[in-house]
C-alpha cells in the first residue's frame, strides 16, 4: 500500500533523506528506528504529504502523491484534498488535539468538516471510536482535563474515524509520562494485531517494536542501513550502527 522510491530531501546543504526506498504491504506493521535526526519524522511527513521533497516518488494506495493524472504537480488546494482522500492518518508526538473542543468533538469535527458526515453520523462514529480506545466515559471532557495518555488515545480515535488505509505514528508515546505509555501502546497493539491495520511507527520502545512490528527498519542519516524481521534486527543486528544504537537504548 505504501511505496517510497529513491526519496531525497535536503534542508539547505543538509541531506535529510538520501535516496530512501521503502515498501510496506497491506496489513504490515513497520517500526522505524534510528538516532535523533536520522529522518524518521521527515519520512513520515513526506508519506503523509505534509512535506514536499526534492526527488523520488511516494505512492500510497496506488496513487502517486502530489501529481495529477497528466503528471503535473498539484497546487496547495489540490494537495489538501488529496491528503484527505488518500486515506493516510497520522498521529503526532504532541497529540495536536483541538484544545477548545471536547473529546467527542475532536473526533466528530473532522468527519463533518473534511469527510462530509452529518452531525448525527459523525457523533455516532465518534462514540464508536472513543469506545474502541476505552474513553467512552470521557466523551465530554476537554483535552486539558485529560491525562496525556487519554489525549493521545483521543488523537488515535480521531485519526481512525475516517477508516484510513495506512496509519503513521511519529513517536506516539515519547511525550508521555512513563506510567501512561502502556495504555497507549496497548491501543496501538490492538489495532495492529486485531484489526490488521497497516502502520508505520517511529518509536524508541524496543520491546514494543519487537512484539508488534512485522519488520524493523533502521535509519541513519536519511538512509536505511538495516531492515528485517523485528526479532532478528533487534536481537542480532548486523550493521555496526544498528548494534551501537541498540546497545545504547537497552
Ligand atoms: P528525532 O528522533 O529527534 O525525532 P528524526 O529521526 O525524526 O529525529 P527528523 O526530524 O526527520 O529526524 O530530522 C532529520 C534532520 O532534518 C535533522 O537533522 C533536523 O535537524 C533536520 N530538519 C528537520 N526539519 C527541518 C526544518 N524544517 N528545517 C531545517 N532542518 C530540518
Ligand atoms: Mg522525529
Amino acid at each position: 500500500v505504501v511505496e517510497v522510491g529513491a526519496l531525497t530531501k535536503s534542508y539547505g546543504p543538509q541531506t535529510v533523506l538520501d535516496g530512501l526506498d521503502l515498501k510496506v504491504r497491506e496489513g504490515e506493521v513497520v517500526a522505524l528506528l534510528g538516532p535523533s535526526g536520522s529522518g524518521k519524522s521527515t519520512l513520515l511527513r513526506c508519506i503523509n504529504h505534509l512535506e514536499d521533497w526534492d526527488d523520488g516518488l511516494v505512492w500510497v494506495g496506488g496513487r502517486r502523491l502530489g501529481f495529477d493524472a497528466s503528471g503535473r504537480k498539484l497546487g496547495p488546494r489540490a494537495l489538501a484534498n488529496e491528503r484527505a482522500a488518500i486515506g493516510v492518518g497520522m498521529v503526532f508526538q504532541q497529540f495536536n488535539l483541538f484544545h477548545h473542543l471536547t473529546a467527542l468533538e475532536n473526533v466528530a469535527g473532522p468527519l463533518r468538516w473534511v469527510h462530509e458526515y452529518s452531525k448525527e453520523d459523525a457523533e455516532k462514529r465518534a462514540r464508536e471510536l472513543l469506545a474502541r480506545v476505552g474513553l467512552s466515559h470521557r466523551a465530554d471532557a476537554l483535552p486539558r482535563h485529560m491525562s496525556g495518555g487519554q489525549q493521545q488515545r483521543v488523537a488515535i480515535a480521531r485519526v481512525l474515524a475516517p477508516s484510513p488505509s495506512v496509519l503513521l505514528l511519529d513517536e506516539p508515546t515519547s511525550a508521555l509520562d512513563p506510567e501512561l505509555v502502556g495504555e497507549v501502546l496497548e491501543v496501538i497493539r490492538r489495532l495492529a494485531v486485531e484489526d490488521g491495520l497497516t502502520m508505520i511507527i517511529s518509536t524508541h520502545q524496543l520491546r514494543f517494536a519487537e512484539e508488534v512490528a512485522d519488520r524493523v527498519v533502521f535509519l541513519s542519516r536519511g538512509a536505511i542501513v538495516e531492515e528485517g524481521p523485528a526479532r532478528e534486527v533487534l536481537r542480532r543486528p548486523k550493521n555496526p550502527l544498528t548494534a551501537k544504537f541498540l546497545s545504547v537504548m537497552a
